[in-house]
């Protein structure tokens, strides 16, 4: 499978980490959009889309931030997370992502080459 298009839209936000979007076109028939470069602490790299985790309130339903202490909608106390349950990685899943560590290299080297490109404008 080969990336046929990489488009960039940078992020000018000051204290953030997030430096751009990016847009993946696949063999000219798939895109995936939402992919964002981010500055780590051992330099850029990318992060595949991702959903925030959400929970339900015991109280009224309302759906939730996994992190939340309070329901965003009745204000009532959530039940504590029992830390065995939910993991801090698991509060954002990967919507889609490379299954294979060779394709999420190419896919990485071919967007921070063209964030390399954008940003230098
Ligand atoms: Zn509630």
């Amino acid at each position: 499978m080969d990336i046929t298009e990489t488009r960039i839209s940078l992020v000018g936000r000051p204290n953030s980490r997030l430096r751009a979007y990016a847009s993946v076109t696949f063999d000219d028939v798939f895109v995936v959009r939402d992919i964002r470069i981010i500055e780590g602490k051992k330099g850029l790299f990318v992060a595949m889309p991702s959903k925030k985790m959400q929970r339900d309130c015991q109280k009224c339903g309302f759906k939730n931030a996994v992190t939340n202490k309070f329901c965003g909608s009745c204000g009532i106390g959530l039940n504590p997370i029992i830390e065995k349950d939910i993991v801090p990685s698991q509060h954002h899943r990967d919507l889609a992502h490379p299954i294979k560590t060779e394709f999420r290299e190419y896919l990485q080297s071919k967007v921070l080459e063209e964030y390399d490109f954008e940003s230098k404008k």
